[in-house]
Formats: C-alpha cells, structure tokens, sequence
C-alpha cells in the first residue's frame, strides 16, 4: 500500500497507469466514493510518515514541560502547549472543563531502613493517593509479608500491627504482569489494612533501583502511607529481614493533596461536511505520572493525534463526520478527563460513532480491542485495508478497562483500545526511565499511519453502529470480566453509584427496534 503513495512522480504515474488498465472505466471517469476514501487515507498516511513535527513535539512535551501530573503546573502548562500546536496547525481547538475529585501531589519522598548495626537509604517512590506521613516523619518495625498473600498474613499474625509491611513482587516484563501487579494490589491492600498496619511498602518490580508509580488500589480513600522501594534495596531488606534481623523503617512523605479541584482536557476538531454530528473521537492522555517525562505514557500518542489533525488540515482533507481529537486529563488518576467529556457531551453521544484510545506507548499496533462489541471488528478491518502494508493487524473481541475508552462503553458507544507491541512500555511504565528516548521515530510513524487509516474510515465509511441501550451495557457486565477489572482499578463503586455509565434522566436510549 505505503508503495502507492504519491510521494514520486514515477510511482504515481505508475500507479494511474495500472489504475486505467484495471479498471474498465475511462481514466477521466470520476472515482468512486470508495476509491476517493482510500486515496484519501493513502495521503494522509503518506503525510504522517514523512518529514513532519511530530518527534519535535513528543520531545518538546517530554523535555519542555516534562512529566505532567494532573494538578501541577507543568499539567497546566500541557493544556497550553496543546492548545498552541492546534492552532498553529490551523485545527480549532479549546479546553474543557472536568472536575478532578482529589489533588495527589509528591513532593518528596525518602526512607531509611536502620536496626542492629545496619542502615541505608533506598530510593522510594509514594504511590498515588499514600497518605503522607507526619512531618517529621513517620518510624515502623518493617516485617516481611512475603506477597502478601492470605496464608502471609495468618503466618505474620500480630507482628504486622502497627508495623510497616514489605511485600514482595516479581520482576515486571510485560503488559499481562502489569494488569496482574495492579489485580493482585487489591487483595494484598485489603488483607494490610485489615491487619491494622501502618503502611505498605511494595519491592520495586522494575530492575535496580528504578522507581514508579502503581495507584493504591482503594484511592483517594486511603488513609496510609504506601510506598514503593527500589528493588535492590527491597531484596536488601528481605534479606536482612530473613537472616534474622530486626529493622526499621522511617519514611517521609510529602504530599500535596486537597479536595476536589478542576482541570482540563484539550479538544481539537475537524468538523465534518456531510455529518457534522456524527463524531468520531481519537483520544489520547495528555498527563502522565511524573518520576519520568512520560513519553510512553502518553506524550507520543498526544503527538500523532496532533500531528494527523495537523495533516489533515495542511492536505485539505475534510471528512464526512467530524473527528475530534481528544487530549485527555486525570487519566493516570482514574479517567476523569474522558468521564467528564461523556457528561458534558451527553446531549451529543447518540451521535458517537466511535471512540479509540491509544495509549499502550510505542510499540506497534498489531490490531485494535473491540470491547465486546463483535459487529465492530468487520468496519475496523474496512477501515484498516488502506494500511494492510503496515498489518497484521489482529482485532480482539474482549472488553479491556484501564485507559479512556471506558466511559464510552459504560454509555454504549463503540470503543476502541489500540492494541500494540509490548516494546519498551512494560518495564517503563509510570517509571523515572520514561523519557523520549524509549520511543522509535520508524514505529510511531507507522502507528500514526495506521491510527489514520482507521480514523479515515470511521469518520467516511457508510455504516455506523448505533449506540447500545443500558440494558445492553447491563448485558456486556455480565457476559464478561468487566466488573472484576473494574474492580481492580476502583471503579466498581463509581458504576454502581451511577457517577459513571448513568444517563441524564428522559436520555435513556430508546431499545433498539424489533
Ligand atoms: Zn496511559
């Protein structure tokens, strides 16, 4: 396909010639829909595959305003730095307002472990929404939890009252352990709690002494000190700890934290010329955590999307439907930036044709989740086929919780997760070693290719699939694991309360015709 591209003269004579042979109609013969769409989407890729700002803009944000975590000015200053390309772009865009429930700032975080003759200082990290410690401080017996399992804890007994508990982890390497470490957080934090200690501490699951963020598993409801240690200095502890000494931990924590507060996501938008309300959302998160520049996760997906509605703009392309290019916030704190757009848009969302997220790094997209939605993945395909140059693209019929798409399955509009090649994002995730460098200028490329093609496709394709009713959503729950991942990343209680997936009253959607 990418051979097609009219890039050079010769091969695009090439490609008219073999064109008037193939088809019987006269060369002059108007193209039809079909074609122009696919044309259409081969000049857009050929565009994002070629010279433009998308590497300098991932390296300004990582480097200029560096790692952007919701609630800090560096966050605030990514809102403007957005606003800024978009306009400069030509593409109209401006911020919307969310609310954020709580502000979760690190200041500062250091721990010394000390007792019989041995002390040292390992690199530690709170984990989002740990509650600081006193000023001053805060010291602990450190007892070994093992992993924290059910049968650790009976073993502790009341050792682990009052104590500091270290627990610990494997070595992360890919996507599946990341989702496994946030699972299994939830039970190791329930069964501390409930044996009254007075924090956690987490063994690094990065190499070293990497550093990271993991989300405590209740939230802003949490009411301890929760770190993670380096995992050096973790296995250190261990060791000592299992060689028979006694140790103690003093951490210090400095928090900014507060109530709720409100913050902003940046939205750019391509209006449509034949179905200016029927939308089609490419989203990507514009904060990330802020041990690293947050290049993975998720500068250089904010950089593609920028970039193709730049391109589309510069090539003069106007698609059928409006696209809209959604930079999201509070996502890394739980998806508050998407979940405030479903609200504000609720008048709107009958006319959502698709939302995708991108926001699995740099590695290649080898397909799109589908989100139990199986009459998604033949319009995917369709809309892909101008990439097939860059597939095998894969598409995979499960629902998928952890980035902004959620809330447009908990109100029934079709989702999309990009799927991508593990690359460097396990071992980097939420890490200090985020940074510019983890991502391949070749693979992004390809990826804004491929994010391009689909976009194209949904935003001129004929079909569209209707938004389900709530009872449909009702259905999906129950089929699948979506309320267990739910769970694990505490959004469970937010469903059922209805503060996501409710409908407006008198917005219910109709049930589909029989
Ligand atoms: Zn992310």
């Amino acid at each position: 396909m990418l051979g097609a591209m009219p890039s050079h003269p010769w091969s695009w004579s090439l490609t008219a010639l073999s064109l008037c042979l193939a088809l019987p109609a006269p060369a002059w013969a108007k193209p039809s829909a079909s074609e122009a769409r696919e044309r259409e989407a081969a000049l857009l890729m050929g565009s994002v595959l070629g010279g433009t700002p998308m590497l300098e803009d991932l390296r300004s944000l990582v480097d200029e305003v560096g790692g952007r975590a919701t609630g800090s000015d560096a966050n605030r200053r990514s809102v403007e730095w957005a606003l800024e390309r978009f306009r400069a772009a030509g593409v109209p865009a401006k911020s919307e307002p969310f609310r954020m429930p709580a502000l979760w700032l690190e200041e500062s975080a250091r721990a010394t472990v000390q007792g019989q003759g041995v002390r040292f200082v390992p690199r530690v990290a709170a984990m989002p929404f740990s509650a600081a410690t006193p000023k001053g401080g805060q010291s602990a017996p450190l007892v070994d939890v093992g992993r924290g399992a059910e049968a650790d804890f009976t073993r502790v007994g009341a050792k682990a009252r009052g104590a500091f508990v270290l627990v610990e982890t494997d070595e992360l390497r890919d996507v599946d352990d990341l989702f496994r470490e946030y699972e299994e957080a939830v039970g190791i934090e329930a069964r501390a709690v409930a044996a009254g200690v007075t924090g956690v501490v987490y063994m690094g699951s990065r190499p070293g002494n990497q550093l990271y963020r993991h989300n405590v598993s209740s939230g802003p409801k949490n009411t301890r000190p929760m770190l993670v240690m380096e995992r050096d200095g973790a296995l250190r502890a261990q060791r000592l700890l299992r060689a028979g000494k006694a140790l103690t931990l003093s951490a210090t924590l400095e928090l900014k934290t507060g109530g709720p507060y409100e913050a902003h996501n940046v939205i750019g938008e391509i209006r449509g010329a034949t179905k200016p309300d029927e939308v089609v959302v490419l989203g990507a998160h514009l904060d990330s955590w802020d041990l690293g520049g947050g290049a993975l996760d998720n500068g250089a997906n904010v950089a593609m999307l920028i970039d193709l509605a730049r391109q589309m703009k510069r090539l003069g392309l106007v698609p059928a439907r409006t696209i809209r290019f959604a930079l999201w916030n509070g996502e890394e704190q739980g998806m508050y930036g998407s979940s405030g757009y479903v609200a504000s848009h609720a008048a709107e969302l009958d006319g959502h044709v698709m939302a995708l997220s991108v926001d699995i790094g740099c590695g290649r997209i080898n397909g799109f989740f589908t989100n139990g939605r199986p009459p998604l993945v033949p319009l995917v395909d369709q809309a892909l086929a101008p990439a097939a140059g860059l597939g095998p693209f894969t598409q995979v019929d499960v629902p998928v919780v952890g980035t902004d798409n959620l809330d447009f399955m908990l109100q029934g509009v079709a989702n999309l997760i990009a799927n991508q090649e593990s690359a460097t994002y396990g071992p980097n995730y939420h890490a200090r070693s985020d940074e510019f460098s983890q991502c391949d200028a070749r693979t992004l490329r390809g990826n804004a290719a491929v994010v391009g093609a689909l976009a194209w496709g949904f935003a001129t394709m004929e079909a569209r699939l209707p938004r389900q009713s709530r009872a449909e959503v009702e259905a999906l729950m129950r089929a699948t694991d979506l309320p267990q991942q739910m769970k694990s990343f505490n959004l469970w209680e937010e469903w059922e309360s209805g503060a996501r997936g409710g409908r407006p009253q008198g917005r219910q959607v109709s049930p589909a015709p029989r």
